[in-house]
């Protein structure tokens, strides 16, 4: 079975977002940025179906800047065969990603293909599922469990008070939610072999996929600040208080 594992290079969740000025975006000057946490656990359950057999090959791809090439190489030193680097400064939106998407599966020909149910920049939660409508093919979001049972996959999905559990044949769309797996630190020797692990460069163009924005960001606003506590004398005064606002 082959495994393709999209991966998004992001702001680092450890860091706090600043709005620019002109409220048109989040600054990312000289911010750090890091694999998308939710990819980051695609990526560690593709490396252990390969290592449980599973999985013969896996491909990482990531859209973006010359820097998304890090993010390709972290992917690579977790355990990843090899990458496809889809080139472009421009800012992708899930649509014209899951385009890219469909295109590299067709060319690829993956069974499986393992995305993160959300990018922590924009929140989206739209590329599994765009991807899967794209190519008709059954998918199985916010995964909690995944075993391979011959020719389909059962998955555990995290829902509102539960797990649901779906079975999906393959070939098939799978995105993972936070439980799926704890993922790998890459250590030291296997940084430096995936130095040397191939990564195909390629363009939004040589896949025919018009990138241009469909939606415009009017504003970019921070959350409101929250208001001042008061202090309170003595236990009997906090009680008041609760008692006052209806809490207790
Ligand atoms: P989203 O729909 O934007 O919340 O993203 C969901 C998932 O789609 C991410 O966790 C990635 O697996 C994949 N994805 C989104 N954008 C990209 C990108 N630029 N390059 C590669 N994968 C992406």
């Amino acid at each position: 079975m082959k495994v393709l594992v999209p991966v998004k290079r992001v702001l680092d969740y450890n860091v706090k977002v600043r709005v620019k000025s002109d409220q048109t975006g989040v600054d990312l000057a000289n911010v750090k940025m890091s694999m998308n946490p939710f990819d980051e656990i695609s990526v560690e359950q593709a490396v252990r179906m390969q290592e449980a057999g599973d999985a013969t090959e896996t491909i990482v791809v990531s859209i973006g800047p010359d820097k998304a090439q890090e993010t390709i190489r972290t992917a690579l030193a977790m355990g990843i065969d090899r990458g496809i680097h889809v080139k472009t400064d421009a800012e992708v939106e899930p649509l014209a990603v899951a385009k890219i998407l469909k295109a590299i599966v067709e060319g690829e020909n993956p069974d499986l293909v393992i995305l993160g149910k959300q990018a922590i920049d924009d929140d989206s939660n739209q590329t599994g599922q765009m991807l899967g409508a794209l190519l008709d093919w059954p998918q199985a979001t916010f995964a909690n469990t995944l075993t391979k049972d011959g020719d389909s996959l059962t998955v555990g999905r995290e829902v509102d008070g539960g797990i649901q559990t779906v079975k999906v044949s393959l070939p098939a769309i799978v995105t993972t939610d936070l439980r799926l797996n704890e993922p790998r630190y890459a250590s030291l020797p296997n940084i430096m072999k995936a130095k040397r692990k191939p990564i195909d460069a390629k363009t939004p163009e040589d896949f025919g996929v018009d990138i241009t924005p469909r939606l415009t960001t009017l504003k970019v606003a921070e959350p409101a600040g929250r208001s001042a506590g008061v202090k309170v004398a003595d236990a009997a005064e906090l009680v008041a208080k609760l008692k006052d606002a209806g809490v207790i």
